[in-house]
C-alpha cells in the first residue's frame, strides 16, 4: 500500500492501475475528498489499483443509505423474496469466481488455486442462508393467565450493521456476515481493509447486479483507521460485525458499546494441534502442512501450535520438516505454487521479528527461520521452530508460516498444554482412539475441533471464538439470530376489565 493521494497514481503510469471506487447507494462514487490510495501486489511489488480513501464524511453516506433501504425496499420485502435475491447472489458469485479470486490475489498474496476454491465455494453459503430467510419464525407462548392474555414473540431484523473485515480472505469472512444478515433482512456497510480493499468494492458491484437492491450493501473503502473507527461508533449502525486481531476487536467493542450496540467480534487465535502416540503420522503431518502453511499461515485457525507425544515427536517433526522443505513458494497465480507471499510489509517485518525473537530466545529452527532468498519479496520460508511452552512464539499469533513444536506425556498434560492460551478459536486432536478423540474434543477450549483433520469449515456449522479468539458465532442456523431482536407481544384477552394495579 501507500499512502493516499490527491493525485490518481503516484507509483505507476494510470492506465496500468485498475480503478475502484466506493459503492454507496449501488452506485460506484468517488470519496467525497477525490481523495485515493494504492495496493500493491505483494508478488510484483508494485501498484495494481487504486482505491477511493474514504473518510467519516463517506461512512455518514453510506449509512444513511444502508438506513435508507432498510426503511425501504428491502425491509418491506418478505423473507420469500429475499431468499430468492440470495439464490440468484449465489450464482451471480460463481458466474464470477475466477474474476473475484483474482482480485484478491493481486491484492494479497494468496493462491490463485485457493482462491478459485473459495469464490466458488462462496455461492453455498448464500443459497445455504436463502434456506433460512423464509423460515424466520416467533413462538406462541402459553401465558401464565390464559384467560387473561396470550402471547407471541416476533423476530425482526436488528437494522443497519457495520462489519469490518480484515485482509486474508475478504469475501470469505465478510460473506460469512453478510449471507446471514440479509437472511434476516438487514442491510450492511462494510469496511475492508486497507491492504486488500478492491475484492470487496467489486462484490458489491457483483451482488447488485444479481438483485441486491441499492444500498442494501454498501463498501467504503479507506487508507488510515479513522474510517474503521467511524463506522465502529457510528450512531446510525445498530450493530458492529468485526473480523480482525484481538486489540482491534477490543476497541471496535468499546466504540459499538458506547452506543449500546450489539457487536460479535471474530479475532486472533493460536490454536493446537495434538498430536498422539497411536495418530496416522502421515495423516497429521499433512494435517500440520495444510493447519499452518496453508494460505501462508495468515488464517485466525491457523493450527501453529503442534503438541504431540514425546515418543513421536522427532518422526512427526521430521515428516513435517521433509513437507514443508518441499513447498512450492513462488507467484500465486501459477497452478504448481504451493505458498505465496505475505500479504504486506507490515506483516512481513512482524513475521521475521518474531523469528529473531525466538533465536534470541534460544529455540531451534528445525526448517526455515528466514526470508526465502531465491525469491526476494515478502517469502518468508515454511518454519518449524523446536520451543516449550514458555516460548513468546509458542504464546503469541504470528500470523505467518510458522509451526512451534514441544511434548506432553500423559492426556491429561495434553489437555492443559492445548487450553494453555488466553485464545480459543479453533483446534484438532490426531488418535485412532475413538473414546479419547471425544474426549479430547469436549474438553478442549475452542469453538471449532476437528478430529484427525484441519481447517475445514462449512455454511451449516457454527464457528467463532472461546476466550481472547470473540464474541458470537457466525455460520450454522443460529447464525441469523445474531441479526435478530425477539419480540414479545401481549394481546390482552379480557376486553379491558383486569385490575390496573396488578401485574401480569
Ligand atoms: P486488524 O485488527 O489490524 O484490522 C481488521 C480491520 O479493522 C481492518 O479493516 C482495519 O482497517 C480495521 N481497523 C483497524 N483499526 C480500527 C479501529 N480502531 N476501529 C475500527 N476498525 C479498525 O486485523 P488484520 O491485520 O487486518 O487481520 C489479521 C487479524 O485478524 C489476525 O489477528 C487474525 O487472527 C484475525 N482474523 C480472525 C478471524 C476469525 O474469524 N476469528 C478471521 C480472519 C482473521
Amino acid at each position: 500500500m501507500t499512502a493516499p493521494s490527491t493525485e490518481s497514481t503516484a507509483t505507476s503510469a494510470p492506465g496500468e492501475l485498475e480503478r475502484f471506487g466506493l459503492f454507496i447507494g449501488g452506485q460506484v462514487v468517488e470519496a467525497a475528498s477525490g481523495r485515493t490510495f494504492e495496493s500493491t501486489n505483494p508478488y510484483t511489488g508494485r501498484s495494481w489499483a487504486v482505491l477511493a480513501d474514504g473518510a467519516p464524511e463517506d461512512v455518514d453516506r453510506a449509512v444513511a443509505s444502508a438506513r435508507a433501504a432498510f426503511e425501504g425496499e428491502w425491509g418491506q420485502m418478505s423473507g420469500f423474496a429475499r431468499a430468492d435475491v440470495l439464490r440468484r447472489v449465489a450464482t451471480a458469485i460463481t458466474e464470477n469466481a475466477e474474476r473475484l479470486a483474482l482480485l484478491e490475489v493481486r491484492d494479497s498474496g494468496k493462491l490463485m488455486r485457493e482462491m478459485r476454491g473459495q469464490l466458488q465455494a462462496l455461492g453455498t453459503w448464500y443459497s445455504y442462508f436463502s434456506g433460512l430467510a423464509d423460515k424466520i419464525e416467533g413462538k406462541t407462548v402459553p401465558a401464565v393467565n390464559p384467560a387473561a392474555y396470550f402471547g407471541y414473540t416476533l423476530r425482526q431484523p436488528v437494522g443497519v450493521v457495520g462489519a469490518i473485515t480484515p485482509w486474508n480472505s475478504p469475501l470469505l469472512l465478510l460473506t460469512f456476515k453478510l449471507a446471514p444478515l440479509l437472511a434476516a433482512g438487514c442491510t450492511c456497510v462494510v469496511k475492508p481493509s486497507e491492504h486488500a480493499p478492491a475484492s470487496t468494492v467489486a462484490f458489491a458491484q457483483v451482488l447488485h447486479e444479481a438483485g441486491l437492491p441499492a444500498g442494501v450493501l454498501n463498501v467504503v473503502t479507506g487508507w488510515d483507521r479513522s474510517t474503521g473507527e467511524s463506522l465502529a461508533s457510528h450512531q446510525g449502525v445498530d450493530k458492529v460485525a468485526f473480523t480482525g486481531s484481538t486489540a482491534t476487536g477490543a476497541k471496535v467493542a468499546q466504540a459499538a458499546v458506547a452506543n449500546i450496540n450489539k457487536v460479535t467480534l471474530e479475532l486472533g487465535g493460536k490454536s493446537p494441534q495434538v498430536v498422539f502416540a497411536d495418530a496416522d503420522l502421515d495423516a497429521a503431518a499433512n494435517g500440520l502442512v495444510a493447519g499452518v502453511f496453508a494460505a501462508t499461515g495468515q488464517t485466525c485457525m491457523a493450527g501453529s501450535r503442534l503438541i504431540v507425544h514425546e515418543s513421536v515427536k522427532d518422526e512427526l517433526v521430521a515428516k513435517v520438516v521433509e513437507r514443508a522443505n518441499a513447498i512450492k513458494q513462488g507467484d500465486p497465480t501459477a497452478d504448481d505454487t504451493e505458498m505465496g507471499p505475505v500479504a504486506n510489509r507490515p506483516q512481513y517485518e512482524k513475521v521475521l521479528g518474531y523469528l529473531d525473537g525466538a533465536r534470541d530466545e534460544g529455540w531451534t529452527i528445525a526448517c526455515g527461520g528466514e526470508p526465502n532468498a531465491d525469491l526476494g519479496g515478502l517469502f518468508v520460508r515454511p518454519t518449524v521452530v523446536l520451543a516449550d511452552p514458555t516460548a513468546t512464539i509458542v504464546k503469541e499469533e504470528v500470523f505467518g508460516p510458522v509451526l512451534s513444536a514441544y511434548t506432553f506425556t500423559d492426556e491429561e498434560e495434553a489437555v492443559r498444554l492445548a487450553n494453555d492460551t488466553p485464545y480459543g478459536l479453533a483446534g484438532a486432536v490426531w488418535t485412532k482412539d475413538v473414546h479419547r478423540a471425544h474426549r479430547v474434543a469436549a474438553r478442549l477450549q475452542a469453538g471449532t475441533v476437528w478430529i484427525n483433520a484441519y481447517r475445514v469449515v462449512a455454511p451449516n456449522m457454527p464457528f467463532g471464538g472461546f476466550g481472547l479468539s470473540g464474541i458470537g458465532r457466525e455460520n450454522g442456523s443460529d447464525a441469523v439470530d445474531e441479526y435478530l431482536e425477539n419480540k414479545s407481544v401481549f394481546v390482552e384477552l379480557t376486553g379491558g376489565t383486569r385490575d390496573p394495579f396488578k401485574l401480569g
